[in-house]
């Protein structure tokens, strides 16, 4: 994958209503200028961490924090290409083995205890999401358990957006949610209306 990196990258503004293993995929973001990295310092991690709730603002996130968690997000990356049978060239993970993804996230989830706690309000009873930890290790280790089970829930449907030029995943909430965003809704209409008008002598049967 050819990563850009920009100034001013909207780490935590990615499609910020997406489950958390899903918001570290989409770490790896695009626009017209191509595909880039919203992690490419520590600091850049330890605000992810922090808008998603799984550590405090003042903890110290490493070099090393920000190796585990790009694998981590690359692992992930290719499990959801995988999943969605995403061929999306510049969406391509920096890992290409199916069997090194797996052990990634499984290695991953295994450096700290599931933190999740039963709750029961009523007669309901719920999750009660992990407190924020100091440990940005022990945070990472939190996606990956929550990515194990968002990969493998029967009734999630994890979608590739096909909008041009668009590389993130995103949870189909709805039956016709077809993009990522209202942003490439927009353009994918666009650009199909290009096409329409424009015809090439290779797209002058497609279907409408
Ligand atoms: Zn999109």
């Amino acid at each position: 994958m050819d990563v850009g990196s920009v100034e001013d990258v909207p780490t935590v503004l990615v499609l910020p209503c997406e489950p958390r293993p899903v918001r570290l995929m989409n770490t790896v973001w695009a626009d017209r200028h191509g595909v880039h990295e919203a992690l490419t310092v520590p600091a850049d991690l330890a605000r992810w961490l922090t808008a998603t709730c799984l550590t405090h603002p003042e903890s110290t996130v490493t070099a090393t924090d920000l190796h585990t968690a790009i694998t981590l997000r690359d692992a992930l990356r290719r499990l959801a290409a995988l999943k969605t049978q995403d061929t999306r060239p510049a969406a391509r993970s920096a890992i290409h083995d199916i069997d090194a993804a797996v052990h990634v996230v499984n290695q991953t989830a295994a450096t700290g205890p599931c933190r999740d706690t039963l709750d029961v309000l009523g007669d309901r009873l719920r999750l009660r999401p992990t407190a924020p930890t100091a440990d940005p290790a022990i945070a990472l280790a939190t996606v990956a358990a929550e990515a194990i089970a968002l990969l493998t829930a029967p009734d999630l449907i994890l979608n590739a957006c096909h909008a041009p030029g668009c590389v993130l995943y995103f949870i189909k909430d709805h039956p016709r949610r077809e993009w990522c965003s209202t942003a490439c809704g927009n353009r994918a209409r666009a650009a199909r209306h290009y096409r329409r008008h424009h015809p090439t002598p290779n797209s002058a049967t497609e279907a409408p």
